[in-house]
């Protein structure tokens, strides 16, 4: 009675293994269309724009401080007063240019500096999702094959015990096991069977006390025992 209840713990086993080992899973990967993600892709895009930005501006300041520190040349060739007049003006008209350019470019350079900072932000806590998936991944993978190894396990000692069980006890085991909803044996307690509840007759309850043969429940067909069998 030990070893058939011994194999009807180690298949339910089996099956409660190997319907986790079936079920379908979701593997916690990286998401692409992660928010976060997709924030750093649209950041990264809009810094490349104030760069591109950025050095427009810039250039366009260092010509005209070109333009303003080659003047000294044209001013030694004015001979009139009309002519130092539009040399007056151009020359007014570049300073102001300059002092525009000069805040664009500043204000420019601030905000890539803040697109900047913000990316690193974002990098960071790609970095730290990506670290906390691999690590879900991993920890998934080993509980798998480790599920794996113990069906392997279970079914090496199912071998064995099925080897030195009675043929007839076995086959019959294995007649019920479907029917019986993979529960085949069952306590018998103060004549209450353990599968379905229900009281069975006193002659067979002192079956199954004495273990002269083995004794059905009448109503769901389980093989019985008493707990004074395990000992
Ligand atoms: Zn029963």
């Amino acid at each position: 009675m030990k070893d058939l209840i011994q194999l009807q713990s180690i298949d339910r086993s089996i099956i409660e293994k190997k319907s986790y080992l079936k079920m379908p899973h979701n593997l916690p990967v990286l998401n692409e269309e992660d928010p976060i993600v997709d924030l750093y892709k649209y950041g990264k895009k809009h810094l490349d724009k104030i760069k591109a930005s950025y050095s427009a501006a810039q250039s366009e300041l260092d010509q005209i401080n070109k333009a303003l520190s080659s003047a000294g040349g044209f001013k030694s060739k004015i001979r009139t007063n009309v002519e130092y007049q539009t040399y007056k003006e151009k020359l007014e008209l570049l300073s102001h240019k300059r002092s525009v350019l000069a805040d664009r470019v500043k204000d420019l350079a601030q905000k890539m500096t803040e697109e900047m900072i913000g990316l690193s932000k974002l990098e960071e806590r790609i970095t730290e999702n990506n670290k906390s998936s691999d690590s879900a991944t991993a920890k998934y993978i080993a509980r798998i094959e480790s599920l794996k190894s113990d069906v392997a396990d279970l079914y090496r000692k199912r071998r064995i015990i099925v080897q030195v069980m009675d043929n007839a006890i076995y086959e019959l085991y294995m007649s019920l096991i479907n029917c019986c909803e993979g529960l085949v044996v069952v306590e018998a307690m103060d004549r209450v069977c353990k599968g379905c509840h229900l009281i069975m007759p006193r002659d067979v309850y002192l079956n199954v006390l004495s273990l002269a043969r083995i004794e059905h429940c009448p109503n769901c067909m389980r093989i019985l025992y008493h707990h004074n069998h395990l000992m």
